[in-house]
């Protein structure tokens, strides 16, 4: 069985770590590969981190213009290896062929507007601020930045930063999820080839103790997270302790409102889509449905939506949704069904006991709805990570409202509805950091900053677009004088 090798100064290396720990197809429990996992990453953290200053020193001094060019490169190959890289995500991670597909199209969007960084990068000038000088600001690289992803999006996540860090001058360490590192294997076996010098982009394995190394490091002068809110949490304050730079998404628990004038078949549509899409592994999955008034119809449509959806292996193209990520992760989120009846609810639909003929193994769960959650219930507020949606009855927008911004969470929040001054007030009035209105995943597109709040989100400057650009750049101002007496007369 392969053991993982990192990518360290442009060569693949065997991690110093002898420990290791198994990446399993979710759908089969299939060992894939042995990824390093232990204490004895930090050296190879040390040793990718050594690499990459090095490499910084001319990479920061290459013109822009240039540092762009193997980014195209990158976008011909990933569109070349779209369909290998989308099988790999399916089989370590085990979404459907065609999300998994989704997301290696939203990576490669994250490469192309991140070679726009020419114009990205220019800054101010203003010029006579007094007589005879001017004053202006340049955006300059920061050194070594990093990432640790999660599983959910083994292929784009790493993409929300990577493209950005390093046309905007700076080199780069990648720490992918120890369930799924597969997938960035596939894609550094690209990377190898698009011409950026040694040291540039470098990729280490592991899990707690390999992102410790990161955060402790003093080459690393910024850290991209996303995950959960617990770990973003820790990442956010040891990381700002040591004095990076740090941004770090968490998790989130999506309210979607349906109000009576919504279009029924098309709200019934795209709500499906968002809680089961991924199998309701996704930070951006609709969780709490939340109607206002009465919800006979809705809740009827939303049953057979639901129950229709074909749940399996993700690479039988026939199957909407496929199983969740572990073992442990099955037995939680069945747990957590348990727990809300046990608070109250009703399970209207219950995918526990799924039953997929050929794949008894396979961590599935199927569509399952819960109703009569208690407001003050602990699972209402829970992320579930599953394909699990609650349904939830107000009398009111503003009692909807309320409800959404006492959560914790404030990644999104979706309106379903006919009216656009509702629509207005909502997007106005819901605190959070990304908005759908009649759309059910409010998944920002590259060239905009991915938008989470409150405990979605730690820091100031979030993954992609002109964040990105933000993030991975400090400003510099100069101001000079230069008086017109000195002026040579030719
Ligand atoms: P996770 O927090 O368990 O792991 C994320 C990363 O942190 C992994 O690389 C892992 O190795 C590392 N890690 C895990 N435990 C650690 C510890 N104790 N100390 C240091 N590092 C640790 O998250 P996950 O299960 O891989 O991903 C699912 C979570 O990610 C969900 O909560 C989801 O909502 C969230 N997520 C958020 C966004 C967003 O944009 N806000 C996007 C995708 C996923």
């Amino acid at each position: 069985m392969e053991i993982l090798s990192n990518y360290i100064n442009a060569k693949w290396v065997g991690s110093k770590e002898t420990g290791t720990i198994d990446v399993v197809n979710p759908a089969t429990q299939e060992v894939l590969a042995k990824v390093p996992y232990g204490a004895g990453t930090a050296t190879d953290v040390d040793k990718a981190a050594v690499a990459a200053a090095e490499a910084y020193k001319q990479w920061s001094q290459l013109p822009v213009m240039k540092r762009v060019q193997p980014l195209y490169k990158l976008k011909q190959l990933l569109e070349a290896n779209a369909e290998d890289i989308a099988r790999t995500i399916t089989l370590e991670c085990g979404k459907s062929l065609a999300e998994s597909r989704g997301e290696i199209q939203r990576a490669i969007e994250n490469v192309e507007v991140a070679c726009g960084t020419p114009m990205l990068i220019q800054s101010e000038f203003s010029e006579n601020i007094a007589g005879g000088v001017d004053e202006f600001m340049i955006r300059q690289p920061l050194g070594v930045c990093a990432c640790i992803s999660p599983f959910n999006f083994p292929g784009m996540i790493p993409f929300w930063f990577i493209p950005y860090a390093i046309a905007t001058g700076n080199t780069y360490i990648l720490k992918p999820s120890e369930k799924v590192p597969l997938t960035m294997m596939k894609v550094f076996k690209l990377i190898e080839q698009i011409g950026l010098p040694e040291g540039v982009i470098n990729l280490v394995h592991g899990g707690k103790e390999t992102v410790d190394a990161l955060l402790d490091h003093p080459e690393i002068k910024a850290i991209s997270f996303v995950g959960s809110s617990k770990i973003a949490r820790y990442v956010y304050g040891r990381g700002a302790a040591n004095g990076k730079r740090v941004q770090a998404q968490g998790g989130a628990k999506n309210p979607v409102v349906v109000l009576p004038d919504a279009d029924i078949d098309m709200s019934v549509q795209i709500i499906t889509d968002s809680v089961y899409g991924c199998a309701g592994q996704r930070c951006l999955a609709a969780s709490n449905i939340i109607t206002v008034g009465d919800n006979g119809t809705i809740k009827e449509a939303l049953y057979e939506s639901a129950k229709k959806r074909t749940t399996g292996f993700g690479l039988d193209e026939s199957n909407e949704m496929g199983p969740v990520i572990s073992k442990e992760s099955k037995a939680r989120v069945e747990s957590l069904i348990a727990q809300a009846e046990s608070e109250g609810a009703k399970v209207l639909l219950d995918g526990r006991k799924a039953a997929i003929t050929g794949f008894e193994n396979g961590n599935f769960i199927k569509p399952t709805i819960l109703e009569g959650l208690p407001l003050n219930g602990e699972v209402i507020k829970t992320e579930i990570f599953g394909p699990v949606m609650s349904l939830i009855q107000l009398s009111t927008v503003d009692e909807a409202l309320d409800f959404i911004n006492n959560g914790h969470y404030g990644n999104m929040a979706c309106l379903f509805t006919n009216s656009g001054a509702n629509a207005r007030k909502f997007r106005s009035l819901a605190n959070a950091g990304n908005i759908g209105i009649n759309i059910g995943v409010a998944a920002p597109m590259a060239q905009f900053p991915f938008s989470g709040w409150k405990e979605s989100f730690f820091g100031d400057l979030h993954g992609q677009g002109r964040h990105a650009i933000e993030f991975f750049t400090q400003t510099k101002i100069v101001i000079e004088r230069w008086p017109k007496e000195w002026a040579r007369k030719f």
